[in-house]
């Protein structure tokens, strides 16, 4: 999708850290970390959220959570860490390119800020 944040620096248009890559899914930092390590883990093929992904491609929803798993442990997330799919409007999701949140490295508390 041309005027897409995620598709554009998936693409490598706009920088981002990047923490991980494999053919079909990026893992980078977010701009505005939520915890000591927050990561978003994205899918190079664009859809709009998680319920799109599942139903079109069940095999690369696997893949890109396989992905973020790796990279948490990469990241040195032994302790434990939360995966987060924000999605639709009252799931507050911003950025209409499914990601997939992992945040880590302190205590995460619930109900999320
Ligand atoms: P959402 O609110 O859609 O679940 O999450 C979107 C996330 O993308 C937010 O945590 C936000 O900080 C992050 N974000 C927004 N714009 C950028 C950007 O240009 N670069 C990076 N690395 N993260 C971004
Ligand atoms: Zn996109």
């Amino acid at each position: 999708m041309s005027d897409c944040l995620f598709c554009a620096i998936a693409a490598g248009d706009i920088p981002a850290t990047i923490v991980k890559r494999t053919d079909s899914v990026v893992v980078f930092a977010d701009i505005n970390a939520q915890a000591p390590v927050h990561v978003l883990a994205i899918p190079v093929a664009h859809y709009d959220t998680i319920a799109d992904l599942v139903q079109a491609d069940p095999r690369l929803t696997a893949e890109l959570l396989a992905v973020a798993t790796q990279a948490a442990d990469e990241l040195g997330l032994d302790e434990g860490y939360r995966v987060v799919f924000n999605t639709g409007k009252n799931g507050g999701q911003t950025v209409g390119h499914v990601h997939a949140h992992v945040l880590g490295g302190r205590h995460m508390g619930w109900p999320p800020g």
